[in-house]
This record gives C-alpha cells, sequence and structure tokens, in this order.
C-alpha cells in the first residue's frame, strides 16, 4: 500500500509539473475580447483539431496508411516503362509539417491564421513531421524519385522551410525542389513547370487543390461532387493527409471571404450542420 502511495504521489507530482511547464510555455491570453470567443466554433475547432493532430493513434495511424499506400504506388509505377524519369509532387503543411503547434498558440491569443504571426512560426523551422512521411520521401529518394514540394508558403518563408526540411533528413530539400507561392495560390503553373521535365506518379497533399485545378475555389457542393466524380484516383494518383484544422473546405463554406470574423464563421458553420 504504502508503495501504492509513494507511486500514485509521484505520479502526481509529476503531473503537476508538467502542467506547471506546459502553461509556461502558453503565452498570455492578452486578445481575447469577450467570453464569447472563448467558446468560439472556428476557434475552439482550431484547438480540438491540435488535440487530435497531436495525440491521437488514429491520426498517427491515418497518416501511416496515407504514406503506405504512396510507397505501393512508387513500386508500381517503377514497373511500368516511362519516357520521362519519375517524380513526386507534394504539398508541404499539413501533408508532412504538423502546423498544431501554431494553432494552438493562435487560438490562445483569440485569433486565427495571421500572415505575420504565421512567419515567425515558420521562421523557427521546427514543424515536426507527420508519422511515416520522413521514410517514405527517403525510400522514394532511394529509388531515384525526387520529390517537388509545392507550398504556398511564400519567399519569406523560404529559409525557414528549407531548415526545417533539412534538419529533418527530408531529400532534394533544396531551392531546385521547392516551388513557393509568387504571385498566385493556384498550383498549376507550378506543377506544368515540373510535368515538363517529369512524368509525375503521385501528388500528395491535404487539400484538393493540391492535386489539381478543378478543384480550385469551388463551392463547397462542386467540391463534393468533384471528389465524387474522382474517387477512383484517392489512394492512387491523389494521396490525401489528414488535416480537420483548415483548408479550402473551410473557405468554401465561407465563400472564400478571408475578411469574416471567427464570429461571423460560427453563422455559417451553423447553417451547414445537420442534427437529427
Ligand atoms: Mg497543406
Amino acid at each position: 500500500m504504502k508503495t501504492f502511495k509513494l507511486t500514485a504521489l509521484s505520479f502526481l507530482m509529476v503531473v503537476l509539473t508538467s502542467c506547471k511547464i506546459s502553461v509556461k510555455t502558453l503565452p498570455e491570453k492578452t486578445t481575447v475580447n469577450s467570453a464569447q470567443e472563448l467558446h468560439n466554433i472556428s476557434l475552439n475547432g482550431k484547438v480540438f483539431s491540435a488535440v487530435w493532430q497531436q495525440n491521437a493513434g488514429e491520426f498517427r495511424a491515418l497518416c501511416y496508411q496515407a504514406y503506405n499506400l504512396a510507397q505501393i504506388r512508387i513500386d508500381e509505377n517503377l514497373k511500368i516503362a516511362s519516357t520521362k524519369p519519375l517524380a513526386i509532387i507534394t504539398d508541404i503543411d499539413e501533408t508532412f509539417l504538423d502546423n498544431s503547434p501554431y494553432a494552438v498558440t493562435e487560438a490562445e491569443l483569440g485569433k486565427d491564421y495571421d500572415a505575420k504571426t504565421w512567419m515567425n512560426w515558420t521562421a523557427k523551422g521546427e514543424a515536426k513531421a507527420y508519422p511515416g512521411s520522413l521514410n517514405f520521401f527517403n525510400y522514394a529518394a532511394s529509388k531515384k524519385v525526387p520529390v517537388f514540394y509545392i507550398s504556398n508558403r511564400d519567399e519569406n518563408d523560404r529559409i525557414g522551410t528549407l531548415k526545417n526540411l533539412k534538419d529533418l533528413g527530408f531529400p532534394n530539400a533544396d531551392n531546385e525542389h521547392l516551388l513557393l507561392k509568387s504571385t498566385t495560390s493556384d498550383k498549376e503553373a507550378r506543377r506544368s513547370e515540373v510535368l515538363k521535365n517529369y512524368n509525375v506518379i503521385i501528388y500528395m497533399g491535404d487539400n484538393l487543390a493540391d492535386f489539381s485545378k478543378m478543384f480550385n475555389k469551388k463551392s463547397q457542393a462542386e467540391r463534393n461532387e468533384l471528389v465524387d466524380e474522382n474517387y477512383s484516383e484517392f489512394g492512387k494518383r491523389f494521396i490525401m493527409l489528414p488535416n480537420s484544422g483548415y483548408g479550402d473546405w473551410e473557405s468554401a463554406l465561407n465563400g472564400y471571404n478571408h475578411q469574416l470574423t471567427p464570429a461571423e464563421k460560427d453563422q455559417v458553420f451553423l447553417k451547414n450542420l445537420r442534427g437529427y
């Protein structure tokens, strides 16, 4: 019994110490305007998504599932003759870099994405990799299949992004293979550049627009119809990674209006919810 008490006490102390450390590392909630904001669906949604992304075994399993499938597709394609060298195109954020710490810190401040604070985060180059991603991309490299990183991070993020990729050990972490946003978030022109010289066998992303321009700026209903029409591409040419925290699905619901306040977004979300 004494051993149990001591063990329980030690456990409690560890928990309290952990709590103290974790609370200390969070920024002060200086910009939360009202209690209402703390109960805001969009901001709390970011936090809930981050809790899942950072803790759920199910999240990890989905990542492994996607990367295992992608590896199967590489092996299949290596057996088929190609006139051009093979390549992979991948998105970065929430496709293999985990930015949930950024979402948590922003939500703690009562804020959603903001270009300036986003740059502060990317400049650190400290995002962790999605489970299975590093092994997969290095497997591709071992088979002489290069990866092109097509991301809507912009040029201000280049140094931090390359540092992040290099520190984690991702292949092709150089300027030639990192195609960032310059004038448009539409990735089609950058995909076309790669396609001039390569046979792109897999597209990887967490957002439909990472795969094809057909998904760009479509309404929520159109996006879902297109996904249904193209269902056979998913798990084949298109490999989708999990991201419930943000994406064009959210923008589509909001009519691609990026000026909405969190409270206004809530109204849209509530209109698009089904109960029973
Ligand atoms: Mg992404």
